[in-house]
């Protein structure tokens, strides 16, 4: 863990002195906080938590609950008086959602108060108090000062016509040719390429780009195109990479990625499938990103080969994907293995209220990120990069689709925004500098 990972730990809140006996949450839709008569003598207790403006919540359970009932009231509950009532509106108060980690693991709840003086109010049982866990994320949601904005401006689109920035369909290869190595002939003092080796299938070379600033601090590892359906994403970070080695010094953050970065890149991983059809599988069937605990297939195995040989230099792995989206109205989502994700939520955060700026945000207070302890288990690439080898990992999933048509000019542009706005803040943030 670097020194600065303390910067993002979320804060533990002990939930036992938040126990108010009395308070009860009723209803199914929309819950109403009540406060029962008798309330020294009541069964009904809640845990009535005082919510921080601008902070992110996870509330987990020891085990599954389908006993919850949560509400987040503009009042103390512990101040109303017997009878009383407090009713909490879905709407535009507040952000939440269920989100559930792995099958039987544990699940949870995010919250965040959208003004001052919220409460939130946590029933779990009509009989005993169930012990919860509560941390608290310190970050300033909803106001955003971030003046390190990284805007990519319009973009061509991915259709393969002659303004075009690329084709989606192109191979693997045409990737490479077409969009990696004009970049290697222009700045070949500033980058180089390697074979790192083939596919599974044996057809494919896969390839490695280092992007190294004569002076850098500190080391960025990327992955692209390890689910191959995913072109408008690795096609994305195709562009973003082209911006940032073009960039003439008026973007701090871009600056800063130009002149004191190394990225060790790898613009696909399933090659196999971004060269014949475009699936999330490799030529075996196999999801790659489901592979690293035991590395059977030749492009895990490569991935984790190049990786032990910066293991020790990398300060963050950011692995960039698309989805189509989930069971939640979420933008874009991602998973963070290390405790940067304070980092992580604040740039989701910015995401989404650019969105909704734009326009295009068409749920309002849905969240519209994941922090936290998401972990992983090892045989996704950033579980076993955090827990085999203690790199911090960020999954970037790019929901291509939700906002913008496949493979349209704002597709491109929303998404050389988000990796680019996550690549440079994990860069800023200096999680681990050179020695
Ligand atoms: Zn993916």
């Amino acid at each position: 863990m670097s020194k600065n990972d303390r910067l993002f730990a979320p804060r533990a809140i002990p939930w036992e002195k938040l126990y108010v006996k009395g308070v009860y949450v009723e209803g199914t839709e929309r819950y109403r906080v009540v406060v029962k008569e008798d309330a020294s003598a009541s069964t009904h207790c809640s845990v009535v938590l005082p919510l921080e403006y601008g902070n992110i919540y996870t509330v987990t359970f020891p085990e599954k609950t389908d006993r919850l009932r949560a509400a987040v009231v503009d009042r103390d509950p512990g101040k109303m008086a017997p009878g009383e009532t407090a009713v909490y509106k879905i709407g535009d108060k507040l952000r939440n959602a269920y989100y559930e980690a792995e099958p039987d693991r544990w699940e949870g709840i995010l919250f965040t108060a959208e003004k001052e003086g919220q409460f939130l109010v946590l029933y779990l049982s009509d009989r005993d108090c169930i012990p919860v866990s509560i941390e608290r994320y310190p970050l300033l949601i909803g106001r955003d000062t971030d003046d390190n904005w990284f805007r990519a401006g319009k973009q061509p689109d991915l259709k393969g016509n002659k303004k075009s920035y690329a084709d989606w369909q192109w191979t693997s290869d045409q990737v490479i040719e077409h969009l990696y190595e004009p970049l290697r002939a222009e700045f070949p003092d500033y980058i180089s390429r390697r074979d790192i080796g083939r596919d599974e299938s044996g057809k494919y070379t896969m390839w490695a780009y280092t992007f190294e600033p004569k002076h850098y601090e500190q080391t960025l590892f990327i992955t692209g195109g390890i689910h191959a359906s995913e072109m408008d994403g690795y096609l994305g970070l195709a562009r973003f990479m082209d911006l940032m080695v073009h960039e003439d010094g008026s973007h701090k953050g871009m600056h800063y990625l130009r002149t004191k970065v190394r990225i060790i890149l790898i613009p696909i991983v399933n090659v196999f499938s971004a060269s014949e059809e475009h699936l999330r599988y490799n030529s075996r069937g196999k999801d790659l990103n489901r592979d690293f605990e035991f590395h059977m297939e030749g492009e895990t195995i490569n991935v984790i080969w190049l990786l032990h040989q910066y293991k020790d230099e990398v300060a963050a792995l950011i692995d960039c994907h698309t989805c189509k989206g989930f069971q939640y109205d979420l933008y874009y989502n991602y998973s963070v293995q290390a405790s940067n994700s304070v980092l992580c939520a604040r740039v989701t955060n910015h995401i989404y209220e650019d969105l909704k700026k734009r326009g295009l945000a068409s749920v309002p207070t849905s969240m519209a990120h994941m922090p936290g302890a998401y972990e992983k288990p090892d045989k996704y690439l950033q579980g076993y990069a955090w827990n085999r080898l203690g790199i911090p990992t960020l999954v970037i999933e790019h929901m291509n689709e939700h906002y913008a048509e496949k493979h349209s000019a704002l597709g491109l542009e929303l998404s050389v925004e988000y990796y680019g706005n996550f690549i440079i803040e994990t860069a800023l943030a200096k999680l681990k500098l050179k020695k």
